[in-house]
């Protein structure tokens, strides 16, 4: 699942790309058309002829601007954008192409089948399932902030960072990483955290997603769809050994989703 640092660079890759582009050719696939929260049809003529404003980023909804209209992406867990000449070969999980004045084609792929776009009006936006209950930004949340904030939501971090009510953008990749580099354990309550363990918790909020956004941006064969977390620590290395204390890491799954943590240095 594409989380804030993917979505984040994603947005700084389409910027230059799509700003002023005019959309000459829409495609929707007949088979994976249900994933649009609008009629194929009216999608295909409204976006025909429309141009790119502005690529933004709204917790893990990214949201594309086009002639005075809001084309909204979330991912869910398999949603990915693909940026390619008009003449590569289509994936079967493409759900739509955009294709530009350019040559080039912005398009949706979902292999899991859970992602959903939206296309509304100005002012509309809050009619987005999940969107009216958004958080502020996990990136935009000062301390004192953060800790006030925390105190409404009570249960277990792991759970607690991916509340997108409680700050926005986290998912479970990401959460393992930030708690990890908190030292704290994705299944310990909040209410057992001292002054100290916020604090930390915080910092690790930051450090984590800036450090994913510069690891992502760094890869020298960066492609938007295809997504490499290799640089994480824990998330996804279930059974290797953790790089602060040498400890096996211990993987948990629970509905299709694994945990991933160190008994050894998390707390
Ligand atoms: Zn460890």
């Amino acid at each position: 699942m594409p989380e804030l640092p993917e979505l984040e660079v994603l947005r700084e890759y389409l910027t230059p790309r799509l700003q002023g582009q005019v959309i000459a050719g829409v495609w929707v696939s007949p088979k994976l058309s249900f994933m649009l929260r609008t009629p194929p049809e009216d999608f295909a003529r409204q976006l025909q002829g429309g141009s790119f404003e502005r690529v933004w980023r709204r917790g893990k909804f990214l949201i594309f601007d086009i002639s005075g209209q809001h084309l909204v992406v979330n991912p869910m867990l398999g949603g990915r954008l693909q940026w390619s000449p008009a003449s590569e070969k289509v994936a079967a999980a493409t759900v739509f192409r955009l294709t530009l004045q350019s040559g080039d084609e912005l398009r949706f792929l979902d292999t899991v089948k859970m992602g959903r776009v939206y296309w509304v009006p100005p002012g509309a936006l809050p009619t987005i399932p999940g969107w009216a209950e958004l958080g502020p930004d996990a990136l935009s949340v000062e301390f004192p902030d953060f800790a006030q904030r925390i105190r409404r939501h009570p249960g277990e971090l792991k759970n607690l960072l991916r509340n997108q009510a409680f700050i926005s953008g986290i998912g479970n990749a990401y959460s393992d990483e930030i708690l990890h580099a908190a030292a704290l354990l994705p299944l310990r309550k909040r209410t057992t955290l001292k002054g100290d363990d916020l604090e930390r918790l915080h910092n690790s909020v930051g450090t984590v997603l800036r450090g994913g956004i510069e690891a992502i941006r760094a890869q020298p064969n960066y492609e938007p769809h295809k997504q490499d977390r290799s640089f994480m620590a824990v998330h996804g290395k279930g059974g290797q050994k953790c790089p602060r204390c040498g400890h096996r890491i211990s993987e948990l799954t629970a509905r299709g989703e694994n945990t991933d943590f160190c008994r050894g240095c998390q707390h």
